[in-house]
């Protein structure tokens, strides 16, 4: 046991990241149901979706689970009513001011965790009354902090700043990164490409062949101007790195960022055309399989390098 099992009733310190398009109810009910926090990926999903998916959820585990609700989703309104109707007892939002919706959800007895990419943001949690602060770093897939502080030293610092529970994030999918992360002052790890690539997540079979066939350098922090965004690079990524480097202006880019990039590469396997939002541990990932098997793996090579270093004397 330790803050993070506490705080959320789990067996594992182990939260599958709410990731577009990838986390339906089919993966945050597998992963609780094997003892981690699975998180529904609200960002993608129409409110009547999102209903569905946190119904099918619940007939699916009666373990805890909860919803990840970017604030800069257009209906974030509809879909806090949903959460709060549906009976759902932990949200971890992102992408927006955590002062706007954590006392709210708290006076409805809902457990709040928020994700940020700095120290700043990670105080600012605090003094909102976070029950946990999600500190991600540069080496996460998908949306990313502009400052680029990799997870190595973002760790320690937030870890510094705050005292509530800190859950690490970006980089992390094996036994051996969730030990590092622990080591660094987390006090449990989210994990996002692993499970990207897993059998029950809802991404296109040709997105997650694209993720396990990802090599160390094939994915890039883009789109600086719009919102940075981690992408494995592919014809899209490039037209974006030519304008970007020409000095297109901002609008130009939006204009070609369009709509539905993310929903086009990660959810109908478009590998070209679309968005392919990965992390860079995907270089490690060379197998699609059952969500219960990754988090075992995880835990169990924890467990073996745990000891091993136990028996470092110098
Ligand atoms: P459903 O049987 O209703 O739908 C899920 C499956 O249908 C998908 O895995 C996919 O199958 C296919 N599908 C549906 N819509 C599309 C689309 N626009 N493009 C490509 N494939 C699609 O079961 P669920 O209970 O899993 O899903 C319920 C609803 O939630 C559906 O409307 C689904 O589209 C949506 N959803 C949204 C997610 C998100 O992150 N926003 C994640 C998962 C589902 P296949 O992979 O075989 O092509
Ligand atoms: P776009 O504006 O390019 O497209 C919107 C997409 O979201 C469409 O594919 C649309 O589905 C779907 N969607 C679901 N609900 C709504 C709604 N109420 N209004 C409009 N569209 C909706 O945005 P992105 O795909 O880049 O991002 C979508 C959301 O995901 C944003 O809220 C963003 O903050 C979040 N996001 C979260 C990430 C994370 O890691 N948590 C990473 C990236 C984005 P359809 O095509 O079926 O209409």
């Amino acid at each position: 046991m330790n803050r993070i099992t506490k705080l959320f009733n789990i067996k594992y310190p182990v939260v599958q990241a709410g990731m577009i398009w990838c986390s339906g109810w089919e993966l945050a009910s597998a992963v609780a149901n094997a003892g981690g926090l699975g998180l529904i990926g609200s960002g993608s999903m129409y409110p009547d979706v999102l209903r569905e998916h946190i119904r099918k959820c619940k007939a699916a585990t009666d373990k805890p689970f909860g919803v990840n609700l970017p604030l800069i989703y257009p209906q974030v309104d509809d879909h806090i009513d949903i959460i709060v109707e549906e009976g759902v007892k932990i949200v971890f939002t992102s992408a927006g001011n955590p002062k706007k919706f954590t006392s709210f959800f708290k006076e409805k007895g809902i457990k709040v965790a928020h994700v940020v990419a700095n120290v700043k943001f990670a105080k600012k949690c605090e003094e909102a009354g976070v029950d946990a602060v999600v500190a991600e770093g540069f080496e996460a897939g998908g949306h990313n902090g502009i400052e680029e502080s990799t997870t190595m030293t973002l760790i320690p610092m937030v870890r510094k700043a705050i005292s509530v529970p800190l859950i690490a994030a970006g980089g992390i999918a094996t036994g051996r990164g969730m030990l590092a992360a622990m080591a660094l002052g987390a006090d449990g790890v989210q994990i996002g490409s692993r499970f990207a690539a897993s059998e029950e997540s809802s991404g296109h079979p040709a997105f997650k062949q694209a993720v396990v066939d990802a090599k160390d350098g094939d994915t890039q922090l883009t789109l600086k101007q719009v919102i940075p965004v981690r992408l494995i690079k592919n014809e899209f990524f490039d037209r974006v790195q030519k304008m970007e480097y020409g000095g297109t202006s901002r609008e130009a880019l939006m204009d070609l960022l369009g709509r539905g990039r993310a929903k086009k590469g990660m959810f109908e396997g478009d590998l070209n055309e679309g968005e392919l939002e990965i992390g860079q541990i995907s270089g490690l990932i060379d197998e699609i399989k059952p969500a219960a098997e990754i988090l075992n793996e995880i835990l169990e090579e924890f467990r073996v390098i745990k000891s091993e270093l136990e028996n470092l004397n110098f």
